[in-house]
């Protein structure tokens, strides 16, 4: 087979260079810098695979929050600072994510999230704005784009929405019934290069403090990052292994603002307003650390700790959907598939048009041998997010239990056609192997 840089030698391109623009459709002017750059992707394409790509991470971190005037003033602010920036014609929205976790990302198309767990550690608006200009910054100097074009990022282009899955404590399906969020968080991120960082930050502060905001902001937030590394290296897990290096960045941001942008260190920092606009948000912190402890106990198999922690966040929140979903997976993991169950339904209840919850439900469903209801459930995670092949199989697997094998196996082949390896698809295969529809 040939190798990207096969083609390339065939077709006379070094790699990384840019020898004839007329001739090449891959040579595009950077938004950022204005140099001529060989690009993998063209706008359209990043748009693109930021459709189909970020609705399910934003599932995988339990949807966008249902507190609507926090969605609307993160789009407000990152709004902003995108109509001053190097693409403003670029399709940006912002959302606040349910995640606890510690985290910023962005699509290529201009997607951008933040997770309630860092939400909560931020003091004001600058801070904020530091963080959205940050990710604002990779979407504009086209690092997923580039990061395609090196070859780094293949995999999340062609493994589109077939999505991995890790075995747990399932019982008799052992690694056949697993849940959809099993993919590793940030699985289908763009992991950047340092260089690409130390851009993003430049940009940052160039956009936040293009928007008025004082440039103790990105400061505060390069100190955040570092202590809570420091403090709770698993919360910050993803954050660092998709924005690395703290301690330098910290330090540049201390040094452009005292120089660069000196002139600007007594422009406002509107904390009222980012303490107005958050505090439904803050008020349930308690509860938002009690899930990451949670996760880092569910991490290390430590059931009963994390069962403790999800029930002191669900006391704080009780009808939070993040934490009845996790208090959920954490009973699946003990092998107490009604519990898990029950509350898989009522995170369908409280958060009716988040995706996972359902597919979740309908995994317990078929657990406790209730096919009909895991059918329906299935059905509408598919309403909801459309086009994931494991929904597939799941709908197969139910089916198959109702003794509709013929059904069965038509979905199974259909999952096939998409999905060829791993243990659902082994299944698959030796299940249509053995009604005798391959030989
Ligand atoms: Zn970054």
């Amino acid at each position: 087979m040939l190798t990207r840089r096969d083609m390339f030698k065939l077709l006379g391109i070094a790699t990384g260079a840019c020898l004839s623009p007329a001739l090449f459709s891959g040579c595009a002017i950077n938004p950022v810098t204005g140099r001529q750059e060989f690009m993998l992707m063209t706008p359209d394409e990043e748009i693109a695979l930021d459709r189909k790509q970020s609705p399910y991470q934003f599932s995988n971190d339990y949807g966008a929050v249902q507190d609507q005037q926090l969605n609307a003033y993160l789009n407000q602010v990152g709004t902003q600072l995108a109509s001053i920036s190097h693409r403003p014609e670029m399709p940006f929205s912002f959302r606040a994510v349910n995640a606890p976790y510690i985290n910023a990302y962005a699509f290529p198309g201009g997607s951008i999230a933040t997770t309630r767990g860092i939400l909560v550690e931020l003091d004001n608006e600058a801070e904020l704005a530091a963080l959205l200009g940050h990710e604002i910054g990779h979407v504009n100097a086209r690092h997923t784009a580039e990061q395609v074009t090196k070859g780094t990022l293949t995999s999340i282009l062609v493994s589109g929405a077939a999505i991995a899955t890790n075995a747990a404590g399932y019982g008799s399906y052992g690694g056949l019934v697993q849940d959809l969020g099993g993919i590793g968080t940030g699985a289908l991120l763009a992991h950047y290069s340092r260089d690409n960082e130390r851009e993003a930050d430049a940009l940052g502060m160039e956009y936040m403090t293009g928007s008025g905001y004082t440039p103790q902001g990105m400061v505060g937030l390069m100190k955040i990052l570092l202590e809570n590394g420091q403090r709770k290296p698993n919360a910050i897990e993803t954050m660092f292994s998709t924005h690395p290096m703290s301690e330098e960045r910290y330090q540049t941001a201390v040094r452009n603002a005292q120089n660069t942008y000196g002139n600007m260190l007594s422009a406002p920092d509107h904390r009222e307003r980012f303490l107005d606009n958050t505090a439904g948000l803050r008020k349930i912190k308690g509860a938002i650390t009690a899930l990451q402890n949670g996760q880092t106990a569910m991490q290390q198999k430590k059931y009963q700790e994390a069962e403790q922690e999800f029930n002191k966040a669900l006391q704080i929140a009780p009808n939070d959907y993040a934490a009845l979903l996790m208090m959920a997976k954490c009973k699946m993991a003990q092998d107490k598939p009604n519990e898990a169950e029950q509350l898989a339904l009522q995170a369908g209840e409280v958060y009716p048009q988040e995706a996972r919850s359902h597919a979740f439900a309908g995994i317990t469903s078929i657990l406790n041998k209730k096919y009909e209801q895991a059918l329906q459930q299935f059905s509408t995670y598919d309403r909801l997010l459309p086009g994931n092949p494991a929904i597939l199989f799941f709908q197969g697997l139910s089916l198959e239990g109702m003794e509709k094998n013929k059904k069965a196996a038509n979905l199974y082949y259909q999952y096939l056609q998409q999905v060829k390896t791993g243990t659902q698809a082994q299944y698959a295969y030796k299940r249509l192997q053995s009604w005798g529809y391959i030989k």
